[in-house]
């Protein structure tokens, strides 16, 4: 009505429809439907001065994908997955960095990014239902919509160690590697953490520098890569069987192509399972863990088994028993943390040049202005790498000092852990998304799966919400507190809550522990996000 139109305050247009922070996977593809398929004024932010996310990040030695190539990658353009030559099994680094920049190119992204842009400020206007964002530079934008595709593991966890400023070496968190790389010929370097980048770049580092000295907290359950390169006729095979690769991968749990059992550990002798966990380590990778028994993660005799067959093989490969004996996990059950997969990594601690010290026995003091001090030695150090990890699933998101409506804080919101609904929304933030986020299958998954899973839905609901005029979208209170119970309840009947990892948020000091991702399997949640779609986004408030 025109008076009322006069009295109130008008509703401004946003400068943009969708912005998309982050220019990973999950950024890139968002921006391809978002822009090419819904034609929205999209636009994303990127902190770093190109795409690529966590490879465009994580540089350090030895960095290389633990999913086979042919499954970690785009499904959503045939053409690409035609053209495009993996050179390996699992490719290092540099090789999936020159994929994300292939597909930048190839579906024109760059474009519609913008990088060296850092948001650090996201506020929610409830009279006109649009974000402003801001960036560190102070550039302020407004938008519709925003989808923080800003990633699991993108948000540094380095450790507050006393006198680390007055290190008089250099030190690197492997998070933020140098792009000129670094060279460590000659020196004496520490490594801090034995998680699955800890583990990759041992062995690397070890071939270079004249000592290495790893200092571990826990020790991890690790299981060979078995890295090659593909030849011609494999990688032909593999094109020609995608879609099939593709289909398996999105109808099972956990986004692998790998095949499925359901024979339970207790059915078989302990020859038997002996023989099945040989058949997994020699083909190497996730497939020991996912292929071995169904029970692997629910039931503990089950998984006793597998981590005795995974400490008698490290006991196997390390020539020095004591070396040995410090690198046998004995805190966690196995796959209950992400279990790394490396390529020569125990045959490390078989060299002179190597050192392992325990952390846990002996905590950390300080950093020195020549090394580091544990509580019952010092070590003299030319470089430290922190291979310390992230603050996961939250860190990214909290960063970001977002302000939903009504004044609310996500900080806030989510100070006893984070609440969401389906891992996509979070009540009392309107027409924000998240890919990937806590609450959603996510990590426990091959993460292109689960990332296009989300992208998709989220564009779904966009265009949704267009055909039917309306202009905002927001998770309802009870809905989420519904599937954050759900999520709860689900983890406890599996072990993985047992283990201090980051999925918990142990890591990270302070951190409210909750077991964050969704261990129900992609194929149950896949169905869920579905069916909330097709009852016109139950769960969610939608109006204009
Ligand atoms: P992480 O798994 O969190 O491991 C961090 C390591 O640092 C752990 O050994 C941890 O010990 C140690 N640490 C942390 N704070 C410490 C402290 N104050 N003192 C001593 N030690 C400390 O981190 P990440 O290895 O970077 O891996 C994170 C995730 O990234 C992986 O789980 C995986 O999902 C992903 N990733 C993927 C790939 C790939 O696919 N190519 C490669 C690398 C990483 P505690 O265990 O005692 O906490």
């Amino acid at each position: 009505m025109p008076g009322d139109g006069a009295k109130a305050r008008a509703i401004k247009e946003a400068d943009l429809d969708i912005a998309i922070i982050g220019a990973g996977f999950s950024g890139m593809y968002m921006l391809h439907l978002a822009r090419d398929v819904l034609h929205l004024n999209a636009r994303v932010f990127e902190a770093a001065d190109g795409v690529g996310g966590t490879w465009y990040w994580n540089r350090y030695p030895g960095a290389r994908c633990d999913s086979e190539s042919w499954y970690y990658s785009y499904s959503f353009s045939s053409e690409l997955e035609q053209e495009w030559v993996w050179s390996s099994r699992y490719p290092a680094q540099p090789e999936i960095l020159k994929y994300l920049n292939h597909v930048a190119d190839r579906f024109e992204l760059r474009s519609d990014m913008q990088f060296n842009t850092r948001i650090i400020n996201a506020d929610f206007d409830d009279h006109d239902n649009t974000w402003t964002l801001a960036a560190e530079s102070g550039e302020q934008v407004t938008t519709r919509f925003v989808v923080a595709a800003t990633g699991c593991l993108s948000s540094r966890n380095t450790p507050d160690f006393k006198g680390l400023d007055g290190f008089d070496g250099d030190w690197y968190h492997t998070g933020a590697w140098p792009h000129e790389g670094v060279d460590f010929t000659g020196k004496r370097v520490g490594l801090i953490g034995t998680g699955s980048t800890g583990i990759q770049a041992t062995p690397v580092i070890a071939a270079e520098a004249d000592h290495l000295t790893i200092f571990q907290r826990t020790p991890n359950f690790s299981i060979p890569a078995r890295n090659a390169p593909l030849s011609t006729e494999e990688a032909a095979e593999i094109k020609a069987n995608y879609a099939e690769i593709r289909a398996k991968c999105k109808s099972s749990d956990n986004g692998f192509p790998f095949e499925v059992t359901e024979r339970l550990a207790k059915d078989f002798s302990a020859e038997e399972r002996d023989a099945i966990f040989t058949e997994l380590w020699d083909l190497g990778g996730f497939r020991l863990l996912a292929s071995s028994f169904a029970d692997l993660t629910i039931d503990e005799s089950s998984n006793e088994s597998a981590s005795d067959f995974v400490r008698a093989k490290i006991r196997g490969m390390v020539n020095d028993p004591d070396v040995a004996e410090m690198l046998l996990p004995t805190d966690h059950p196995y796959g209950t943390k992400r279990p790394p997969i490396d390529t020569d990594y125990y045959d490390a601690y078989n060299r002179d040049d190597v050192t392992l010290v325990d952390v846990r026995r002996a905590p950390i003091v300080e950093i020195t202005k020549t090394g580091l001090r544990t509580e019952d030695g010092e070590y003299e150090l030319d470089a430290l790498v922190f291979a310390t990890g992230f603050d996961a699933m939250t860190g990214a998101l909290l960063n970001m000092n977002v302000t939903g409506s009504g004044g609310r804080k996500l900080g806030d919101a989510w100070e006893a852990g984070p609440r969401t609904y389906l891992g996509l929304q979070i009540a009392g933030f309107p027409n924000l998304f998240t890919v990937t986020g806590p609450g959603s299958p996510s990590v426990l998954t091959n993460m292109p799966v689960a990332i296009e899973q989300h992208v998709e839905w989220i564009a779904d609901c966009i265009e949704y919400l267009q055909n039917n005029g309306l202009t905002r979208i927001e998770a309802k209170d009870d809905a989420q507190e519904a599937w954050v119970d759900h999520v709860r309840e689900v983890a406890d009947t599996t072990l993985f809550p047992k283990a201090n990892s980051w999925y918990v948020g142990a890591n990270v000091p302070g951190k409210s522990r909750v077991f964050m991702p969704y261990v129900g399997g992609l194929t149950l949640y896949r169905e869920k996000c579905n069916e909330v779609a097709a009852n016109q986004y139950e769960g969610f408030a939608v109006s204009n």
